[in-house]
């Protein structure tokens, strides 16, 4: 017999915050039962069950007030009445202003890049500004250039994507045909000269769709960035902020990173400082390897409605497999010419060995052979076999064979498929 589940009704006044965190296996169902309520910029619909599970980290947030059913055990829950959420109102206000303007000019809408440290928001603020964007009819592109959690598609990536529906409560947001370049480590300073690179393609692609029509255009980007922001990880913060030619940068919770680039960005970038919520909740290393590993697995298999992937098998001769940047030499064991940089962006030719097992490969769009660096992909597979003897891989795909490119580009990144 299974014990019943507590259930309680909470109710939440003007501008609060319902915060809730599972740990455990115990799932939360939560319902609105009158009045309105959002979480991360996605309205409650009233009288509809949603479901939360293991790992979930929850802020149902109401400006006018509301009832919620709580059924479940959550393993931390509290209401806040402090939030910065009409300072996030007001950002996104601003931002409409301009995306009206632009409109009335036939000009770009607001580019902006949101920036801080680890764990301060930066993803939920992202998500709660392009909901508002889209709930008020706007078309705005997200951009995601953190390599270390992938919003957009597999960990070690960085996209695009145009968003044109508000992220579902359960599932964020859909994630149908995204541009995608893949870098292949979680941390741009694992080859700093290839993450400049992809950045500045992913700039060069992004504007251009921006400018392919009219609705898309004055509503502009959102653009997501690494929380490495001292030294090289504050180089790659000025250089995207050039590449995609942000107007504002929303700097989260670090005052020293507002200063720096107050002094940095030309006059015409607005630095404004935003502060982070209460409610954010720091991860451990560990949790972040769990988070990457779960991005990974819901790829393949699909978060609530499931994805069946499948397996085969692809002949050692069948696919030629790369990876860019070969091991670091000093200048002097170089050959004539060249630098330890050029080392980085060199495209070097993987012979398939067990070394393989676990790999994600990325699937590559048709492009020229000379510019597989800057070649956008189609989706990724997974090695979960090498067999010497018969010379071939088994993999897991999200799509039936044949793959639709037989260029592959080995990422750093493994991932253990247990099903
Ligand atoms: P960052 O992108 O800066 O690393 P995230 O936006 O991913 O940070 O936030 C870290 C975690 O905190 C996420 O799991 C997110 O769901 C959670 N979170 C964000 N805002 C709140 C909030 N107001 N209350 C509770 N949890 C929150």
């Amino acid at each position: 017999m299974t014990t019943p589940q507590k259930v309680e009704e909470i109710t939440l006044g003007v501008d609060s915050e319902l915060r809730f965190e599972i740990e455990s296996k115990e799932n939360v169902i939560l319902e609105l039962k009158s009045g309105f309520a959002e979480l991360y910029g996605t309205e409650l619909a009233k009288g509809k069950q949603y479901e939360f599970h293991q790992g979930a980290k929850v802020a149902i947030f109401t400006f006018h007030g509301c009832v919620l059913q709580m059924k479940g055990k959550p393993d931390v829950s509290y209401v806040a009445k402090e939030t910065p959420m009409v300072q996030y109102l007001n950002t996104h206000t601003a931002l409409e202003q301009l995306r009206t303007n632009a409109e009335e000019k036939s000009t770009r809408g607001p580019i902006v890049m949101i920036v801080g440290p680890q764990d301060v928001g930066k993803s939920t603020l992202c998500r709660l500004l392009l909901n508002y964007a889209v709930r008020m009819g706007r078309r705005p592109i997200y951009v995601d250039i953190d390599v270390g959690q992938g919003s957009i598609s597999c960990p070690g990536t960085i996209g695009a994507l145009l968003v044109e529906r508000p992220a579902t409560i359960e599932e964020g947001f859909s994630q149908q045909a995204p541009l995608v370049y893949n870098f292949g480590h979680v941390s741009p300073g694992d080859n700093n000269k290839l993450y400049q690179i992809l950045v500045s393609k992913l700039a060069e692609v992004s504007l251009e769709r921006l400018e392919t029509n009219k609705k898309g255009k004055s509503s502009g980007m959102i653009i997501n960035t690494c929380g490495w922001v001292k030294s090289d990880g504050y180089r790659h913060l000025l250089h995207a902020a050039e590449a995609f030619e942000v107007c504002a940068i929303f700097v989260l919770d670090q005052e020293r990173l507002y200063n720096e680039l107050l002094r940095d960005m030309p006059r015409f970038v607005q630095v404004v400082y935003l502060p982070k919520s209460g409610g954010v909740v720091e991860r451990p290393k560990q949790l972040r390897m769990e988070s990457r590993d779960n991005r990974i697995r819901e790829y393949f298999y699909g978060l609530r409605s499931p994805l069946y992937p499948h397996s085969f098998d692809i002949k050692w001769c069948d696919v030629q497999i790369y990876k860019i940047g070969a091991p670091a030499l000093p200048d002097s064991c170089m050959p004539l010419g060249m630098k330890t940089e050029d080392n980085m962006t060199k495209l070097v030719t993987i012979q398939p060995s067990v070394a393989l097992l676990h790999h994600i490969l990325a699937v590559l769009a048709e492009g020229s052979l000379d510019d597989i660096i800057r070649t956008n992909v189609l989706g990724f597979i997974c090695v979960t076999n090498v067999d010497n003897e018969r010379q071939t891989l088994t993999v897991l795909s999200p799509q039936p064979r044949p793959l639709p490119n037989t260029i592959l580009l080995l990422s750093e990144i493994q991932f253990m498929d247990s099903h």
